[in-house]
């Protein structure tokens, strides 16, 4: 009799410790229908963790370098090791230099990468080789084209708005993705390096469907980016410098820090705020 007490204790104990296990599982996925956005502070660079209302997330950029991985361990719990997503706007260091780092230690499902080419650059071969090397383990290789909708579940999505053509013969910056990130009738617009060029081309194509409750500021705040036509159709409820605070730019450009003032735009900024997080629950956006 006793050992058979014993035995159906230990069988208690066991349900018990699975049924907390997968409701421990099924909390930590559930977002309780939120999108959570965040600026990382890397320094100078870029660097957007999206954490889905299923649970998918996403990373844009990377930043320069090992740094991206101190911010994501305190973005995302310790034992998340995969990230569903990678997205390098483009091939230069303030953007790819930490994706090998994220590539050697994450698990990703998809990278993405605009056409754009950096030849002979050792930042841009060091990042081909790491996602050639993740899809070996079974990642999906994209190249961005506008009009591609990376579904993140919960009925949060990315779309690709440029490039809309072959750009390998482009300038980098010129070939950035810029991609709008929606979440029911939020959004967020990412800018990668583009210029104004670009920004007035999408303003041109898109018009008042660019319609963003926040937009990260092309080119770190830099005066070739943030064209007065592109943020008027955008018209955020804030704008984000993703930069260092003793970067030899410049950045933010004080023409630009004008605009958004006129526009009265409250714009934040890595180098003085730290890591920039905001949620999303579909209908509002919060800082967080
Ligand atoms: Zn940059």
């Amino acid at each position: 009799m006793r050992r058979s007490a014993l035995v159906s204790g230990i069988v208690v104990l066991i349900l018990f410790a699975l049924a907390i296990g997968i409701w421990y599982a099924v909390i930590s996925e559930d977002r309780g229908g939120k999108l959570t956005v965040s600026f990382l502070n890397v320094g100078q660079g870029d660097a957007i963790f999206i954490d889905a209302p299923s649970g998918r997330q996403a990373l844009i950029d990377g930043g320069r370098g090992r740094v991206v991985l101190r911010e994501l361990a305190r973005a995302s719990p310790w034992w998340d090791r995969s990230i569903d997503v990678v997205v390098a706007t483009h091939p230069d260091l303030d953007h790819i230099g930490g994706l090998p780092d994220v590539l050697a230690r994450y698990r990703v499902g998809l990278v993405m990468r605009s056409s754009v080419l950096d030849e002979g650059s050792a930042d841009s071969a060091a990042f081909d080789a790491a996602a050639d090397a993740e899809a070996k383990q079974g990642a999906a290789l994209l190249v961005a084209k506008r009009g591609q909708i990376i579904d993140l579940g919960g009925g949060a999505s990315m779309e690709v708005l440029y490039p809309d053509r072959d750009v390998s013969g482009v300038e980098t910056n010129a070939g950035s993705i810029v991609a709008r990130l929606v979440y029911g009738e939020t959004a967020f617009m990412l800018t990668g390096d583009a210029p104004q060029a670009i920004e007035e081309y999408l303003a041109l194509l898109d018009g008042k469907e660019l319609h963003s409750n926040v937009l990260k500021a092309g080119h770190h705040g830099s005066k070739t980016s943030s064209s007065e036509l592109f943020i008027g159709f955008v018209s955020p409820e804030y704008a984000v410098f993703s930069r260092g605070c003793d970067n030899s730019y410049g950045h933010p450009h004080a023409e630009v820090v004008a605009l958004f003032k006129r526009f009265e735009i409250p714009a934040l900024d890595t180098c003085k705020d730290g890591a920039i997080t905001f949620v999303s629950d579909g209908t509002t956006v919060r800082r967080r």
